[in-house]
């Protein structure tokens, strides 16, 4: 990256969200990224699986055929949008032709029924985004956090907007599973103060992994132990998203334990429980959400599996001493 032109390098965002509580210390401005090399079933972000922008289409905020009709014509593509004779007034898409819509005919679309999921931006545009809250970040020990999708699939990007905050002397965090190229993670990780990865599934059966998330792990386990080892400042926190019935049991959490204690780096483990907040999107997107049956691990299981992590970080010792 030349000093002078860094934060011209363009990206694709889906999303930057303020005032975040979640996403690493204090409070933070979290840029969601496109595109994902993973396909977790239980996915709760699937706009950001791709890594277009996309279209976003919200039939219930349609006005109707007679009121409006505008995406029924020319400059949209002929038969993207349609009415259903004896159905009500409010369109309907055809996914395969609707989905080469553009923001700008996206911006046609006077309630926003029609919109996009995501949008190109440069390093620099991001980045004054987050400068809006530098105050804040400093108050309460926050940053910025750049998570997905996938962020290191646009390492360059990521990069330049993670330089560029820490040249102003604000916190960098990111969200990765790690499904990527080495120099992809070494190229970011270089303007990172704390790592957050996932450990979805240590099942070691390769299959089982493709069955839930598409790939098997091993190039995200080879990255995370690589990434320990070569970045001993970078703080790094590993999370679980929490399924009953797929990774909510004690052996899982003490494989990822097994993986993670050999290292002093590694500060942390959380579990984040699984929840359906994203279930509406997969209409919006004209797909299927296929984990229907699935549900939230109960109190006490969280709790009980949450035990067994504070005692393996020396937690309960502490609080008792
Ligand atoms: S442009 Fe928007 S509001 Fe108008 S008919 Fe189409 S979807 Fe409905």
């Amino acid at each position: 990256m030349e000093a002078q032109n860094y934060l011209d390098i363009k990206g694709r965002v889906l999303n930057i969200q303020r005032y975040c509580g979640e996403d690493g210390p204090g409070t933070r401005t979290t840029v969601f990224l496109k595109g994902c090399s993973y396909r977790c079933k239980w996915c709760s972000n699937p706009e950001s699986i791709k890594p277009q922008p996309e279209l976003d289409f919200n039939r219930k905020a349609c006005k109707g055929a007679a009121a409006c009709g505008i995406c029924l014509k020319d400059p949209f593509p002929q038969g993207a949008f349609y009415v259903l004779d004896g159905d009500d007034d409010k369109v309907h898409a055809n996914w395969d032709l609707a989905n080469s819509c553009t923001e700008e005919l996206a911006e046609l679309c006077p309630t926003g029924a029609i919109g996009m999921f995501g949008k190109e931006m440069t390093a620099g545009e991001v980045l004054k985004e987050v400068l809006k809250d530098e105050s804040m970040y400093r108050n309460t020990g926050g940053g910025v956090t750049i998570s997905g999708g996938e962020c290191l699939l646009q390492p360059d990007f990521t990069a330049a907007i993670l330089r560029g905050a820490q040249e102003s002397g604000i916190h960098t965090a990111i969200e990765t599973a790690g499904n990527v190229p080495w120099e992809f993670m070494e190229k970011v990780l270089k303007y990172v103060d704390l790592m957050q990865h996932d450990n979805k599934l240590m099942n070691p059966d390769p299959e089982r992994h493709k069955k839930w998330i598409g790939v098997t792990n091993k190039r995200s386990l080879e990255n995370f132990k690589k990434a320990y080892e070569t970045f001993p400042d970078v703080e790094f926190i590993a999370r679980t998203p929490l399924i009953p019935g797929i990774n909510a049991d004690e052996g899982h959490i003490r494989a990822v334990l097994d993986f993670i204690k050999p290292y002093k780096n590694v500060i942390d483990y959380e579990l984040l429980p699984y929840h359906r907040y994203g279930l509406g999107k997969y209409a919006y997107l004209g797909k299927v959400y296929e984990l229907q049956d699935y549900q939230s691990p109960s109190p006490e299981l969280l709790e009980h599996l949450r035990s067994i992590i504070d005692e393996a970080f020396g937690r309960k010792a502490e609080a008792k001493a």
